[in-house]
């Protein structure tokens, strides 16, 4: 999910892969490392920042290979530690490896390597990668990286060394992206073109199970199969900044983009190969007293606690456990009342909001049992909870949250279904449910197509400095994220509330050509919020609908209509958000402000 940087050619490695890994930075990271082949292996890693990695190397002059490879990880299996960092190395061959991404199906190879005496000595699902190319290995590193890569699942971008073919470079990819770098006698391996335009702008990305052995002299590019493949070559562009952001302007607009990738990753290995049942592996320890469970409390703050909001609608109506939520900040000085059976389950994307930890002391203090719904791997929060899910969506550098939100509505989604399977529902429902769940990326991929039909819907009215963002049930909370995505990067002054609030109060501030978000999907309160349309539309307000896809009754009653393709109602809220942060998002473009850098705004907020 983070950084890979990988050379072989004439030129010593290790200042090229580390100005490679620096180029790298910008998308977040946790710990780095470096191994160089030069007659024998040299690892070295750090926790932190590339100049920690740097600064180990500088201290080790013995060595000047030709050929190595390079990480920054962003830890989504194990804790953030030196010896959870990359490259990991097998047990027998001499295999050293780099990974971006996720093995689904970790566990079991696991075991089976473990039964043929293989020692792990870290936490990752990469090192089994490594210690099964070991296992495979027969002399030739590209035929056991093939063979490896033909028994995984899940996501990856490898590459990959052994110490007894020092002339060989092995790399490869599926779900998670790789560009191999052509420049003379020389090649530079990237997870991102940034790192490779400073050598060479000729270049080809590898295919999903396209596996790549570079030697010095030249290139061979095959699938897993060992099916002869033909690299597509490209010339990249120089521009470094743009390299990095991809086609995207803004980090913000990247990470929606991305949103669809992300929530694979964090179904990734999650749904039992049946369909029928959820695994949690970070919750096995608690699942007895989870699904005796008699209370839960979700904690939170800003998009973190809408998405908890949900997860009050989630886990009531498929889990049946009674579920509140609270600020944080409330929390923790209100002399909360913790019985036998209560859960409290604090939800972050950085796992370091101050407010967030605090309520979550004084949850554990008061005797309950201490859950997070986390994105950042080894962060204070997912350390101080007893058990907790990792949102695994990657890092985001946006300061306002757009796929952390989706994320954390995704576990919440899967947490609730996992108890719901052990209290009380039925084998068939939870597998309609799954599949539901299941669908969503494709989904979302169909809701981002309409990008531009939403950016013509907002220049409408972003003028308006006035918003409304209405919805029901399950999008009560998506409204209110709406008009938390609008205020926090266009400064646009907005509310969200439930739809049918509005009659007591602020129906009076409607006036003519108000803009009015409503949330409008097909579901069990729909003909209630056409009413709440009505009401809005009589005063003046001009009524923006987030509709399903086939609803020809929806565009008598709004002026404008973004469609949102049929989901289960309970998951709708992951696919109603996107348009209003595309609309959050072209609004503040088109008001002319710094996207990635709201003002008065902080990424994590770690002061009270
Ligand atoms: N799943 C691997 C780990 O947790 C790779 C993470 C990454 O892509 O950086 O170590």
């Amino acid at each position: 999910m983070c950084g890979i940087v990988a050379y072989i050619g004439r030129k010593p490695a290790r200042e090229l892969l580390i100005e490679g890994l620096r180029r790298l930075e910008y998308r977040g990271y946790d710990s780095a490392g470096i191994a160089v082949l030069d007659g024998g292996l040299t690892v070295v890693r750090a926790v932190g920042r590339v100049s920690a990695l740097s600064d180990r190397l500088d201290k080790q002059t013995d060595f000047d290979g030709t050929l190595g490879i390079a990480h920054t990880r962003w830890a989504t299996h194990g804790t953030v530690t030196e010896a959870n960092a990359h490259p990991h190395r097998d047990d027998k061959a001499g295999i050293c490896l780099v990974h971006n991404g996720i093995i689904e199906n970790y566990t079991t190879l696991k075991r089976l390597l473990e039964d043929r005496g293989h020692r792990f000595v870290t936490e990752t699902d990469t090192e089994v990668l490594a210690m099964l190319i070991g296992e495979l290995y027969e002399g030739d590193l590209e035929a056991a990286v093939q063979g490896a890569l033909r028994e995984v699942t899940g996501a990856y971008a490898i590459a990959v060394i052994c110490e007894r073919e020092p002339d060989t470079l092995v790399v490869a990819r599926k779900g998670s992206p790789l560009m191999v770098g052509v420049g003379k006698d020389e090649y530079i391996v990237a997870s991102d073109p940034s790192a490779i335009v400073a050598h060479t702008t000729r270049a080809f990305p590898l295919e999903d199970y396209n596996v790549v052995r570079l030697r010095r002299d030249g290139i061979r590019t095959s699938t897993i199969d060992n099916t002869p493949v033909t690299p597509k070559m490209m010339q990249l562009e120089l521009d470094l900044e743009q390299a990095e952001l991809g086609q995207f302007q803004h980090f913000m607009q990247k990470e929606i983009f991305e949103q669809p990738a992300a929530l694979r990753n964090t179904i990734r290995g999650r749904i039992t190969p049946h369909g029928d049942s959820i695994v949690l592996g970070g919750l096995t320890r608690y699942s007895k007293e989870l699904v005796r469970a008699r209370r839960m409390i979700l904690t939170a703050q800003g998009t973190a606690l809408h998405a908890a909001m949900i997860g009050e609608y989630l886990l009531e109506d498929l889990a049946r456990i009674p579920t509140e939520v609270e600020y944080a900040s409330e929390f923790r000085y209100r002399n909360p009342i913790i019985e036998d059976g209560t859960v409290v389950i604090a939800v972050s994307q950085s796992g370091e909001t101050a407010d967030t930890l605090a309520a979550l002391a004084e949850a554990k203090d008061r005797g309950a049992l201490a859950l997070g719904v986390v994105n950042a791997v080894g962060s204070t929060m997912s350390r101080e909870t007893d058990a907790g899910v990792y949102l695994r969506v990657g890092p985001e550098i946006g300061v306002a949250s757009t796929k952390a939100f989706t994320g954390q509505v995704m576990v919440l989604a899967l947490l609730s279904l996992y108890l719901a399977r052990r209290r009380h529902m039925s084998r068939e429902r939870c597998e309609w449910m799954l599949a539901e769940l299941a669908s969503v990326p494709d989904k979302m991929e169909r809701v981002l197509e309409q990008a531009d039909h939403v950016r013509e819907v907002t220049l409408k009215y972003v003028e308006r400095e006035n918003w409304l963002f209405l919805g029901r049930g399950y999008n009560y909370p998506t409204a209110l994220e709406g008009a938390l995505k609008l205020k926090e990067i266009s400064y646009i002054h907005a509310e969200g509330m439930p739809a049918a609030e509005m009659k007591h109060g602020p129906i009076a501030l409607i006036d003519d050509g108000m803009p009015a978000v409503f949330i409008a999907t097909k579901g069990s309160q729909y003909d209630k919020v056409i009413n709440n349309i009505e009401e809005v539309r009589s005063r003046g307000g001009h009524v923006i609908a987030v509709a399903t896809e086939g609803d020809t009754e929806i565009a008598q009653h709004a002026r404008d209509v973004l469609y949102i393709p049929d989901i289960a109602e309970p998951l709708s809220p992951i696919l109603a958000v996107v348009p209003l942060q595309l609309m959050a998002y072209e609004a503040a473009v088109a008001r002319g402000h710094d996207v990635d850098r709201p003002r008065n705004l902080a990424k994590s907020v770690t002061v009270e």
